[in-house]
């Protein structure tokens, strides 16, 4: 309650907010969910309407923890679906090839939809990783848990935290190419868990290769929808610094599986978005969530979807890092 009351009600969060933009709704709103905590409200169901993007909490100027704040919120919500969670995820990774850690140092931690929905730039980035810098072993089909946090399963959450935790013990170098998943490791392990170490050993993949001699090779205009998650992470600034993509901020609305639940209020949340990319008249979209990647295979079936990732290659000698 002391954290709650923390909260001026200033509305600077208002703006930030994917729901609240589309609803215009007070209780769709950080400060509106913060209320209804504060109400003991919990249980409402704005909470799970929540995209636990962290776009209020980077624009908060009392410091508020709003992500646990609705994270917590959320396990109270009565959701009817949470027991297909499990299952659905799992399906998931039965369908991507199981590994674990090799021997080797540096870890890509691909997620649960990455094998499905990027594998062709999955193979180039490793082709290229192993030409620039040397050997990497690929964690496939395990969730880093964000999923589970949606939809309010805190159980499985932390069930599955704790195992990746595990497996990645005394690994030095730790890559992801999903902002969503990289933004789990930093911000809700360290809040749930009270693990910090991990968080600190995860790295955006992208950016990694940037710095090691691999560059940005667009063949003409590159839409990038910029994942909620990406701008509340350092790394933002080596994306930034990539001429030639075409960067819009909008949320695409899927967040995992709320574009599935909420097809109405997602597709309302997505609008701006939808907008950008036609008037930007570009036939490549691209970018770096596997969330946002899905949304926009799923939207767009006409146009070339990709991870940006298959736009690296080996700098030529002489040119600078960016
Ligand atoms: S920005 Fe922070 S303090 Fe201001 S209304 Fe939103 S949650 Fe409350
Ligand atoms: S996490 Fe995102 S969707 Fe949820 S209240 Fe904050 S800004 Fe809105």
């Amino acid at each position: 309650m002391k954290i709650l009351e923390r909260c001026a009600r200033c509305g600077k969060c208002l703006p930030a907010c994917p729901s609240f933009q589309a609803t215009l709704r007070e209780s769709f709103s950080p400060r509106g969910r913060v209320a209804l905590a504060r109400e003991g409200l919990s249980a409402s169901r704005t909470f799970s309407h929540c995209l636990l993007c962290g776009a209020c909490e980077a624009v908060c100027p009392n410091e508020l923890p709003l992500l646990e704040i609705f994270a917590q919120a959320r396990s109270k919500t009565p959701n009817l679906l949470r027991p297909l969670y499990p299952a659905l995820l799992k399906g998931l990774q039965l369908v991507s090839p199981r590994s674990l850690p090799g021997k080797g140092e540096t870890i890509l931690f691909l997620g649960c939809g990455g094998g499905l929905l990027y594998s062709r730039e999955l193979a180039h980035f490793l082709r290229l990783f192993e030409a620039l810098v040397g050997e990497i072993s690929l964690l496939e089909g395990i969730c880093c848990g964000l999923p589970y946090l949606a939809a309010g399963d805190q159980e499985n959450f932390l069930k599955g935290a704790r195992r990746i935790v595990a497996l990645l013990e005394g690994k030095k170098t730790l890559l992801t190419l999903c902002a969503s998943c990289l933004y789990t490791f930093r911000r809700f392990y360290p809040a749930f868990l009270k693990e910090g170490g991990l968080a600190s050993r995860f790295e955006d993949a992208l950016a990694y290769l940037l710095r090691r001699g691999a560059d940005l090779f667009l063949p003409q205009r590159v839409f990038f929808q910029v994942p909620c998650h990406l701008r509340h992470l350092e790394t933002e600034a080596w994306w930034r610094e990539q001429k030639g993509l075409v960067f819009h901020e909008g949320c695409c609305g899927q967040a995992g599986m709320f574009g599935f639940r909420y097809p109405e209020e997602a597709s309302l949340i997505a609008k701006p978005l939808k907008k950008a990319i036609f008037s930007s008249g570009a036939s490549i979209l691209t970018s770096s969530c596997t969330s946002c990647l899905l949304y926009l295979k799923k939207t767009f079936p006409r146009l070339d979807v990709c991870h940006v990732v298959s736009f690296l290659a080996k700098r030529p000698p002489g040119k600078n890092a960016p």
